[in-house]
């Protein structure tokens, strides 16, 4: 079944700052989009708007062909799964109980067997069961990413959004965490990613959307829109582009 999340003509006002002036775009299960632009381009406000946090006075979020307006909030938090950049760290949070809160829309009193599941199965995904048990400020970066991708999985969401979720990993946890992503990809979810890295956007997504003040300054496949004359428009910067390159390992002597 074809689930597609559209966002059309939304803009949205912070008092004078036009954070979003129009923006459209389209996204279907089984798609990576990453969101990129520089710093205050409207990346976060996005990914707010698409959440059903922030309700645009001016243009609609549909998912699959709802209008988020017309879908509850406790519906939303079960559809849609958010990654935000940082969470709280209060109290001595086991990463089960931490992973449980994913359940919240879910639980009237106390967590069910098929709550327990969940969680379990969210840890299971992201590779984490092995930290269930661990207090949540005992771990590493990249083990934090990894359960906080599971409290999001463990809704059971069509639609997870990310909100820069390699910021801060080094380079062996970012390629864990494209791993993750791309396996949620096959099992049919919708992705949006809100990235500042290029690199990294353009070998994992299958669309981007750049943004520049509010709008939309070019979107399509990674190879379209990542082009030098896009990068340095926007960002006012020439990259350097290396479209191939291959590591050979050193000849035995
Ligand atoms: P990005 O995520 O691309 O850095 P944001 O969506 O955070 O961009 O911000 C877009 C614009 O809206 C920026 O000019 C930012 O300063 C402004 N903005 C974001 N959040 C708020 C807020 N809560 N109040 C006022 N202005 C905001």
């Amino acid at each position: 079944m074809v689930i597609e999340v559209e966002v059309k003509g939304v803009k949205v006002y912070y008092k004078s700052i036009k954070a979003l002036d129009g923006v459209t775009l389209s996204v279907k299960n089984g798609e990576i989009l990453s969101i990129v632009g520089p710093n205050g381009a409207g990346k976060s406000t996005l990914l707010k708007v698409i959440n059903g946090v922030l309700r645009p006075k001016i243009g609609t979020v549909y998912v699959d062909q709802k209008s988020l307006s017309d879908i509850s909030p406790r519906e939303i938090a079960k559809r849609i799964g958010l990654v935000p950049q940082k969470i709280q760290l209060t109290g001595m949070l086991t990463v089960y109980d931490f992973v449980m809160t994913g359940r919240r829309p879910y639980i009237d009193f106390t967590p069910s067997k098929r709550d327990e599941e969940k969680v379990y199965e969210a840890l299971e995904t992201v590779g984490a069961i092995n930290l269930a048990d661990r207090s949540l400020e005992e771990l590493s970066g990249g083990e934090l990413q990894r359960v906080i991708i599971a409290r999001a999985l463990a809704v059971e969401p069509e639609v997870l959004l990310l909100d820069e979720p390699t910021n801060s990993l080094d380079l062996k946890y970012q390629v864990e965490i494209q791993k993750i992503v791309k396996s949620l990809r096959s099992k049919g979810l919708i992705i949006i990613m809100a990235i500042h890295d290029l690199t990294y956007a353009y070998r994992i997504s299958d669309k981007i959307l750049m943004l520049n003040n509010g709008r939309v300054f070019a979107a399509g496949k990674p190879e379209e829109v990542l082009t030098p004359k896009n990068i340095l428009a926007v960002y006012g910067v020439k990259p350097l582009i290396i479209t191939e390159y291959k590591i050979v390992a050193p000849a035995e002597t």
